[in-house]
């Protein structure tokens, strides 16, 4: 037998590979393999194994051409869509044993691609939207508004309103570029969380009292040290109050409660938790799960109307991962929400 065609050159191969000879028989096929396209295939001609056009036009030009080819392969394996690349490439010298076949797995790759192209546009959607705005009042003021006093106060108002959106729409997008460029790196430096919930609470009484909301801190009269980003997580609980004023303000309250455990199961050891709690209108806990999804919104027009970008929950998520801490949401529609923060206490 051609030692190019030994069967065991390929069982240990973790991928699916298999070995097509000259008379375009498969010769020998590793487990992987068999999984895939089934028992018994070994023997068989390899168009009544491998059956999608795609992949037998390749390695039938692999064969003629004696040359590498490559094709993409879509199937449904065990329930899950998966795209294999597959390479077929002639096997001894000068392709004269046959051709080796091998599938490498690139879902994930190709998701991370849809991920990344879904981004963009969603990016360029937000964007797009206040900026048409802008430019649609610019030619009023320009043209019939020109000489109305009245009508370019208003106009003004508005494009204020749309570019400081855009303005907040970039610089979300740069704190989560910044987060996430820094995930792996955990902080080391010491930051007081107590004193950063006291902080942001002072900074947003202003806001909240516009909204005719109030807030509420208990627990945090003594100093509570973390291992932690001090702007990082000011930053974390600035965004989850903001959404208690925001969607949770017809209840009138947004509670702020930090609670230390002397052994937290999820870190074996102290940690601290703040759980961010509102009586407002809640939602529907299906949506929890993506809530931290850059863009996800339970109600998109309601989230554009407060000036939200879609982004707070997931640069919370991401921070919080930086430092090593749980993220969890709680909601009940009518009753309100709950956010909480979990983080090892230093
Ligand atoms: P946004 O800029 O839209 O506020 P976030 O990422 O901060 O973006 O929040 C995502 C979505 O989660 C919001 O659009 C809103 O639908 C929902 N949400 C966040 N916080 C609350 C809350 N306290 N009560 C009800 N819904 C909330």
């Amino acid at each position: 037998m051609n030692p190019d065609l030994a069967p065991s050159t390929i069982t240990g191969i973790p991928l699916p590979v298999m070995l097509v000879d000259r008379a375009e028989r498969v010769h020998a096929m590793n487990a992987p393999a068999e999984a895939m396209f089934g028992p018994g295939g070994t023997g068989r001609h390899y168009i009544t194994v491998l059956r999608q056009p795609a992949l037998l036009d390749c390695v039938e030009e692999s064969l003629r051409l004696r040359q590498t080819r490559k094709v993409r392969f879509l199937t449904t394996d065990m329930a899950r869509e998966a795209t294999y690349e597959v390479i077929a490439s002639p096997l001894g010298p000068e392709g004269e044993a046959g051709v080796v076949v091998a599938f490498t797995d690139i879902t994930e790759r190709e998701q991370m691609g849809q991920i990344r192209r879904d981004f963009v546009a969603n990016v360029s959607h937000e964007l797009k939207t206040p900026l048409t705005a802008l430019l649609g009042f610019i030619e009023t003021l320009k043209g019939p508004a020109r000489d109305d006093a009245t009508a370019r106060e208003r106009f003004l108002d508005i494009m204020e309103r749309e570019a400081a959106r855009m303005n907040r729409l970039v610089s979300d997008l740069l704190s989560l570029s910044r987060v996430e460029a820094e995930e792996r790196m955990r902080p080391d430096t010491r930051a007081d969380v107590a004193a950063l919930l006291r902080s942001a609470v002072l900074t947003l009484r202003p806001l909240a009292a516009e909204s005719g909301v109030e807030i509420t801190l208990e627990g945090a009269d003594r100093a509570v040290p973390v291992l932690g980003d001090a702007d990082q997580l000011t930053q974390v609980f600035q965004n989850l109050i903001e959404n208690g004023i925001k969607y949770g303000g017809s209840g009138g309250t947004v509670r702020l409660v930090l609670t230390l455990s002397e052994r937290e199961l999820a870190f074996r050891g102290p940690g601290v938790r703040i759980d961010v709690i509102d009586r407002g209108e809640g939602f529907d806990p299906v949506h929890i799960p993506r809530l931290t999804e850059r863009f996800y919104r339970v109600d998109s027009h309601r989230s554009r109307e407060m000036g939200g970008t879609g982004l707070g929950l997931a640069i919370v998520k991401h921070i919080v991962n930086r430092h090593r801490g749980r993220f969890r949401i709680d909601s009940t529609p009518g009753e309100g929400s709950t956010f909480s923060v979990m983080l090892p206490v230093a």
